[in-house]
This record gives structure tokens, sequence and C-alpha cells, in this order.
């Protein structure tokens, strides 16, 4: 049967050894049943502490998410702007969505992390878009913000707000001063701006002492696009708890992205009907994404010698041998040696049609069959559009079943995929000014997505974590020396 997927070779059970809860009902999220068997590789065991820490978020969600008397006693203290949080049972973190879905997972799992952390319950702002692109993560609950929450024009919260963490500190509202900080009355909500043109003040959200008052604060409403689970990594509160959590460094996206995300049944429809038809009959699986940014764009002639020189240096794509099809040396008689399959990922068709054609008009070394694949060839990003993104989501989980993983540097579509599929990936250059890199790739010294750090300047107050412990497993990007990543 075609359309079955070759069992995982690591043997993978269907709730991925513990990470996931049983007992969800397995029409309403076909994925979250099937996806274990689809993906190649699981290759850390789940530690006891992270999923107790996932148990007691699941309860704690239940007990506090909307439709509980809980959620309601927490939102008239919102709408009085109560300040008196030590009564409150139950605080939120309530994500605000912003760019491209890998992005926007990226910062959803950072901030997934944050609210284990922060014995926060986590709740996601759903913009129409955003809609039918995934199932509920946590069983008997839900995660999205009920559209009657009182705060208005949330869509309109920035770095102006006079609610933002960072302009509270400015106008002396609120304090971060240690002896004051403990006494002090706090707003009923806060809003944290992590996202576009954030200032210093915004960033000493990402500091010890900050995150002591910030835990005293009901409401927290959030808002970036960046993978800041290193960040989190440098504030000593949580020092503890990610070691417990996360033996492997490298395994905290990996965890998070297989324990949080389970596409919707529209999606995963596509993403298996795709699968079954070209990709299950492979033997071998070899992704390649190619993104071209705007900001650094190249002749589509030079990124396919990039990409066939970085294949050459990695030993990623098929090798060609053109002895094979001289006459008389045809090897395929006796059927193929092996079947590969290139499934290319691509908002253009022409790499796809460049790697097709190689393989049409070339045999492959060995006597290889080499099928070449792509899903969709959207042209260009669009905002704001539900079925855009869907396929976007569909294959980001399709690069994600390969054995073999070649993206393109500083794109978190293709840091999603290298997380969910367990693999540390190959990643072409960026250009740099419009110019073809000298290396044309870099393989991945762990799985873990780059924190692209923009102009981030802030000293931080409080506790230090053991800075030679951080240096060791916090180190900068190999495709962007401005960011730092987990090894
Ligand atoms: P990044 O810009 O590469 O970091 O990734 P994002 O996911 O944040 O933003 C890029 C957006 O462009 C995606 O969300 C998609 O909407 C679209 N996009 C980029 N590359 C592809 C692709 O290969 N396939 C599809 N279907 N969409 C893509």
């Amino acid at each position: 049967n075609v359309s079955r997927p070759r069992p995982s070779d690591t043997g993978a059970d269907e709730l991925f050894g513990g990470l996931l809860a049983a007992g969800s009902d397995r029409r309403t999220c076909r994925s979250r049943y099937e996806s274990p068997r689809y993906y190649k590789h699981s290759p850390y065991t789940a530690s006891a502490h992270l999923l107790q820490k996932l148990r007691d978020y699941e309860a704690r969600h239940k007990k506090c998410g909307p439709g509980t008397p809980q959620y309601a006693k927490s939102i008239d203290i919102l709408r009085s702007g109560s300040s008196n949080t030590e009564a409150a049972e139950c605080r939120y973190l309530v994500w605000l969505p912003y760019n491209g879905l890998g992005n926007r997972m990226l910062s959803l799992l950072s901030t997934f992390l944050y609210a284990l952390l922060t014995d926060r319950v986590l709740l996601v702002r759903s913009t129409a878009d955003f809609t039918d692109l995934f199932c509920e993560p946590f069983p008997g609950a839900t995660w999205n913000l009920p559209p009657d929450f009182p705060v208005a024009n949330m869509s309109h919260l920035g770095v102006q707000s006079d609610e933002s963490y960072g302009n509270l500190l400015r106008h002396s509202k609120i304090s971060n001063q240690p002896d004051k900080a403990v006494s002090q009355a706090v707003p009923a909500y806060v809003y944290a701006h992590l996202a576009h043109g954030l200032r210093v003040t915004d960033q000493l959200f990402y500091c010890n002492d900050d995150q002591i008052v910030l835990g005293k604060v009901t409401w927290l409403l959030l808002q970036n696009d960046l993978y800041y689970v290193p960040l989190l990594y440098d504030i000593a509160e949580f020092e503890d708890e990610l070691r417990r959590m996360f033996p492997a460094k490298e395994s905290v996206s990996h965890f998070l992205a297989r324990y949080l995300f389970h596409p919707s049944n529209s999606v995963w429809g596509m993403v298996t009907r795709y699968y079954g038809s070209y990709l299950a009959q492979a033997e071998q699986r070899i992704g390649v994404q190619v993104r071209m940014f705007p900001f650094a764009t190249i002749p589509a002639d030079d990124m396919y010698k990039q990409i066939m020189a970085c294949s050459r240096q990695e030993g990623i794509l098929p090798e060609i041998d053109d002895e094979l099809a001289k006459p008389g040396n045809a090897t395929t008689d006796n059927g193929a040696a092996s079947s590969k399959a290139i499934l290319v990922v691509s908002l253009h068709a022409d790499y796809y049609e460049r790697i097709k054609r190689t393989y049409y008009e070339h045999a492959a070394k060995g006597g290889d069959s080499v099928g070449v694949f792509q899903p969709s060839h959207e042209e260009r990003q669009q905002r704001g559009q539900r079925s855009h993104n869907q396929k976007a989501l569909a294959e980001i989980y399709l690069l994600s079943f390969s054995d073999v993983l070649l993206t393109t540097g500083m794109s978190t579509f293709g840091y999603m995929s290298s997380s969910l599929a367990g693999l540390r990936p190959t990643m072409l250059a960026v250009a740099n000014d419009q110019k073809v890199p000298e290396t044309p790739c870099v393989h991945a010294a762990s799985m873990e997505p780059c924190c692209h750090l923009m102009n981030f300047n802030v000293k931080c107050r409080g506790k230090a974590v053991d800075k030679e412990e951080l240096a060791r497993h916090v180190k900068v990007c190999e495709d962007l020396p401005r960011g730092i990543k987990l090894v």
C-alpha cells in the first residue's frame, strides 16, 4: 500500500515516548497520532522532568483556561484594573502573532517554554490567517483567546503603547529595582513588546530582575517573531529548570515543536496525500529548501550553482555518472540500485525544474533512480492568507520527514523543518550585498534554530547564570554572526 509511510526506523511510538498525553480524540486531530510514523529520526528521549512539566502544564491549562471559573475570575481582575496579584491563582501569557509562519511558530514555541518556566497559561490570539492550521495542543482545553477578551485594539499594541513594559519602566509606573520591586503594585496587564523596533527598556524583559517583577503580573501580553529560547538560558531564575528539562541542549526546539504543533486535519490531508503519492516509496528522501530573501537575491543561475557546489561538498544529492548513459553501459536492466526522492520546497519553480532536468538528462551514479518533486510554487510570500499559510505548513512538515536536509540559512521556515525532523541540516549560505557566497554552505552544529538578535544591547541586573557553562552551549550561529544558538 503506497499511501502508508515506511515505519520509522527509530521505532517511535505514537505518543513520542510519552511526550504527548494520551486520550485526545483521534478524529479531530489525525496528525497527533499519525505523525510519529512519518518521522525518520527521534534522536533523543524526553527527560522525566520535561514530561512532568508538560503534564502539570496541561492540568493548569485545564483548570485556568477559557470557560473555567478561574478564567472568569481572572478576566474580572483584568476588567477592574486591579493590581492585587497575590490572590491570583492563575496567571496568563497571551501570544500575539507577528510575521511569517516560520517566525510565528518559533516565537510561539519559545513563548510556550516561557509559560512552562513561569507557571503561566498560554493563550493565542488567533487572526483569520492563523486559523485551521494547528490542532488544539492541550487535551480537553482551548488555547484560543476568546474574542471577548477585554483588552481593546490588541493589533495596535506596539513600541509606543503606554502598557508596554519598556514604557512602564520609562514612565516609572513599574520598578525593576530590587528594593522597590517586592512591595510595589503592578498593573493588571503588561504588554511585552519584543518585536520590531524594540528599545533597550523593552529588551530588559530578558533580564533576571525584570522577570521577578513580571512574575507578579496576572496578564502578560507578548509579541515577537523570534526564537528567544537561547536568551532564556541567560536568566538565572530559569537555569535550574532548563537544565533538568533538557539534558541535551539541542533537543529544546525538537521536543517542543513535536509537542506543540499538530497540523489541522485540512493541512494533514495535504501532507499525507502528497507523501503517499510521491515520497513514500523512495528508500531515501532528500529535502531541499531554497529560500530567496528579498534582501539577498542573486541570479537563479548562481543560486543553482551554489546548491550544486554545496551538494558536492556535503554529498547531499545523488552524484551524476554520464558513463552509465553511454551505449552498452546501461545498469538499469535489473531495476534501479536504490530509489531516491528529492523534495524541493521553494516559492519558485526554477530550482525544481533545473534539478529535475539534471536527473532526466543524466544518470545517477550506481544506477539509482531519482525522482524530483515540488508540492507548490507560490511565487511570493502572501500576508494574511490562510490557504497560503496552510501550504507553507504542509511543506514544513513534508521537509521534516526527510532523511537528509539541505535548508537555507537564516530561514525560520527551514529551522522549523530541522527541529521537527530532529536533524542537523546543511544550510546554504545567504548572499551578502548580492554577492554569491564563497563557501556555499555549512553543516549545522545542532538542530536548534538561530536566535536572530538585532541590535540586542541590554545590561541586566540581578543574579547571573554560570557564564562558563553558558558559553559552552550557547554559540554564535553558523549562518548569522549576530545570532546565537544552543548546541
Ligand atoms: P523565513 O522568512 O524564511 O524566515 O520564513 P517565514 O515562514 O517566517 O516567512 C516566509 C513565508 O513565505 C512563509 O511563511 C510562507 O508563507 C512563504 N514561503 C516561503 N518559502 C516558502 C515555500 O517554500 N513554500 C511555501 N508554500 N511558502 C513559502
